[in-house]
């Protein structure tokens, strides 16, 4: 056996994955089906938003404190920066979702955190405009992570721990008998004693299981802000906001791009193969929430681009070994809220891998939730 683990999927998952099985000097291959740093799966686009105080379960923050140690030290051992802590505020109705869900994990974990009214973020931030009923969770801890550079720090100490991975390579099926593996791609078959599946948006192809996935296409936009002194991440952090429309979110302008911001979910169902390029109209119902509520960032459009969630049906992440075969793991963070988490999910998929289970507390994301 030439390999003892192959890794489907060298996204942002999958890279980390990569990296742990290497570090604990195992023989990795990793198997990617495009080039380095390619924008068809969920892993590009600049930016991403990373935070604590997390309003979708406070289960999550765990992880979330593991998350940023690995990132750290991601960031030392490549001495490149990773993530630009810029503090973060949860904007809405008091009663929502959002505020108190992220004020449930702040005080069940101790994180620091202030309340804010809408007069309070007027003063501190100038660009937001907030209701008067509504308020905002600043957590200083948030802030922003820079994918393809994470990415591509996951795949360059994969390498230097050992592991091959091939790229333009797609892996068309897979079987095992519980102790090993054997992955058929386009160009031969590979056997190897474990696997780990992070295959992101393509997971429903590879899975080989029951588990409902869609996968849901997302454009997110880039503006010149008519004010750029104030959507710099020293005075502007990143947010996200809760209102009657539904969720949208926004990253301050880091090296020198505009201002990001986007819809939380709202998009249409695809296949990952058949994404339909940006409209320009669809800059609309953004553009309606930036009116109303952060004026000074509806400038002139600078860029837009397309990138994909993989939904489960409860919008949390699996993180398990799969259902027949104890040595495939099944690594699908995603549901749109998964790149801050990849850091540990490396982690966890190369202790199911290796262990068969982790110290770290994922019980909440396995499988058996479905069943
Ligand atoms: C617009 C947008 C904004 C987001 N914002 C945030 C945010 O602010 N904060 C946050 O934490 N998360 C955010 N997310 C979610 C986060 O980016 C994703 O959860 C994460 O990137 C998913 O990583 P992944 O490795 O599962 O998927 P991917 O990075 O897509 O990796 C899957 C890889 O598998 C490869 N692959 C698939 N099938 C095969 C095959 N058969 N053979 C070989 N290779 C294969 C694909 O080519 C791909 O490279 C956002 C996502 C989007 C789309």
């Amino acid at each position: 056996m030439a390999y003892d683990a192959v890794v489907v999927g060298l996204g942002g998952a999958g890279s980390s994955a990569a990296y742990h099985l290497a570090r604990r000097r195992l023989r990795v291959l990793g198997l990617e089906q495009f080039g380095p740093g390619h924008d068809r799966g969920s892993s590009h686009g600049r930016t991403r938003i990373t935070r604590q105080a997390y309003f979708e379960h406070p289960h999550y923050v765990p992880l979330l404190l593991r998350a940023y140690e690995l990132w750290q030290d991601l960031q030392q051992r490549t001495g490149t920066e990773l993530l630009r802590i810029c503090g973060g505020l949860m904007v809405g109705p008091a009663t929502g979702a959002l505020v108190s869900g992220a004020l449930r994990s702040a005080r069940e974990y101790g994180l620091p955190h202030e309340l804010l009214s809408a007069a309070d973020v007027r003063a501190r931030f100038p660009a937001f405009r907030l209701a008067e009923d509504e308020q905002a969770l600043y957590e200083p801890r948030a802030g922003v992570l820079f994918p393809e550079a994470c990415v591509r720090a996951h795949q360059e100490l994969a390498v230097s721990h050992g592991a091959e991975l091939r790229f333009h390579t797609r892996v068309l099926d897979w079987h095992s008998d519980g102790a090993r593996v054997w992955v058929r791609t386009d160009g031969g078959t590979e056997e190897a004693g474990s696997l780990v599946l992070a295959a992101g948006p393509w997971m429903p192809e590879v899975v080989r299981c029951p588990l409902e996935l869609s996968v849901e296409r997302q454009v997110v936009f880039w503006f010149r802000p008519r004010r750029p002194e104030w959507f710099t991440p020293d005075r502007f952090p990143v947010f996200v906001w809760e209102t009657p429309e539904g969720f949208f979110y926004g990253i301050p302008a880091v090296g020198g791009r505009g201002f990001k911001a986007a819809r939380h979910h709202g998009g249409q169902t695809v296949h990952p193969d058949r994404v339909p390029p940006v409209r320009p109209e669809e800059a609309g119902w953004l553009r309606a929430q930036l009116r109303l509520r952060l004026p000074e960032a509806d400038g002139e459009l600078e860029d837009a681009a397309t990138c994909l969630y993989t939904n489960t049906q409860d919008e949390h992440f699996v993180l398990d070994r799969h259902p027949e075969f104890g040595n495939v793991v099944i690594c699908s963070a995603c549901s749109g809220h998964g790149f801050k988490f990849t850091s540990v999910v490396g982690e966890v998929a190369a202790d199911l891998a290796t262990e068969g289970a982790s110290r770290l507390p994922v019980g909440f994301l396995s499988l058996r939730r479905f069943q």
